[in-house]
């Protein structure tokens, strides 16, 4: 690991060549460490052009997380955050998992440039990039135990919806259980992760994905239909759309730890795409069951119209995809 690759990062961040003298100089070091700096940086999986003559440059221009425009976004309640950019991370919920254990405050962002291990629901992978995705988890600490928190990651999606819909951005539901779609496309996902008493106290680790603007070859690694915001003409800067995000999470939490997941049932109903819509439940056994959505309830089960009747299926191990 190099002290050096993020700070040279933030300099081509601009998009624009920049000479390994001039880097070497703006740092004092050597021209051999400004190159074993950006070495570590493709390590990590950062494309960096290197062209004799003229210097190194990424590909394009990359908006870094800055704090003082996330704080701005989140407005009168920034005080409350407890908020930690970091450069790069194996996972923002793993990380945020050990620091919840050791004791970190509620309401602890952590957000990070780089993930490198990203990851889903049941072991899958999360993948993100330098500046082409936002990857964020935030600690929220509940009075109530983890068995009370079953209709937490729909809440969850309330908040990104109405974030999303702050921003501007059209044509976007919600999946049960967890992901915001987009043209039947995956442009956010949500993994929570819970420790604590089932029946108190307990803390929730909700880990966000986003997509910005994905490179090609970065979306040819996600194994099913993904899409990004600058895809559908939305081009928010990373820390807005943090500080937006995190404004409307802790409002719907509020809601959600007050009241619980009944007070925000209808909305979430009127932002799911496959509402009153023939879907698939893809069991664990490896079995599909057919049927129609018809409901949620008020601890987030979902309620599918099944040939056997009405049929109750809790997120845990089931997938939900189209029945056309
Ligand atoms: P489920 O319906 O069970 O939630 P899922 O396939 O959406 O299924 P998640 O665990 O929510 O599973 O998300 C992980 C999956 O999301 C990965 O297996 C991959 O298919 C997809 N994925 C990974 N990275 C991205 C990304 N940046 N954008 C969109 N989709 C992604």
């Amino acid at each position: 690991m190099s002290a050096l690759t993020f700070p040279i990062l933030q300099v081509l961040s601009d998009g624009k060549f920049h000479s390994g003298e001039d880097l070497a100089d703006r740092f004092d070091v050597t021209r051999a460490t400004v190159w074993n700096a950006i070495q570590h940086a493709e390590n990590l999986g950062v494309e960096v052009f290197s062209v004799r003559g003229r210097g190194y440059k990424l590909p394009q221009a990359v908006d870094m997380l800055d704090e003082q425009v996330v704080l701005t976004a989140i407005g009168e309640q920034r005080a409350w955050f407890n908020l930690q950019l970091l450069d790069e991370v194996d996972s923002t919920n793993s990380y945020l998992m050990k620091q919840a254990a050791k004791g970190a405050p509620h309401v602890t962002c952590v957000a990070a440039h780089i993930q490198t291990s990203g990851k889903g629901r049941r072991g899958r992978i999360w993948v993100s990039h330098l500046g082409a995705s936002l990857t964020f988890s935030l600690l929220w600490r509940f009075n109530c135990g983890a068995a009370a928190l079953s209709g937490l990651s729909l809440a969850v999606g309330v908040a990104l919806m109405r974030a999303f819909q702050q921003l501007g951005v059209q044509g976007v539901s919600l999946k049960w259980p967890n992901d915001v779609l987009y043209d039947n496309k995956k442009l956010a996902g949500i993994l929570i992760e819970l420790q604590g008493d089932m029946d108190g106290p307990s803390a929730a680790v909700i880990g966000v994905g986003v997509n910005l603007r994905l490179p090609e070859k970065v979306l040819k690694r996600i194994d099913q239909p993904a899409i990004d915001l600058a895809s559908i003409g939305v081009g928010v800067n990373q820390g807005e759309l943090l500080g937006t995000l995190l404004r409307h999470l802790a409002e719907v939490l509020r809601t959600f730890e007050e009241d619980g997941f009944v007070a925000l049932r209808a909305e979430w109903l009127s932002y799911h795409v496959y509402h009153n819509r023939p879907v698939r439940m893809l069991m664990p056994d490896g079995r599909d069951v057919h049927g129609t959505v018809r409901d949620v309830a008020e601890d987030g089960i979902l309620l599918v119209e099944t040939a056997l009747g009405m049929q109750r299926f809790s997120a845990g191990e089931i997938s939900l995809r189209t029945g056309t």
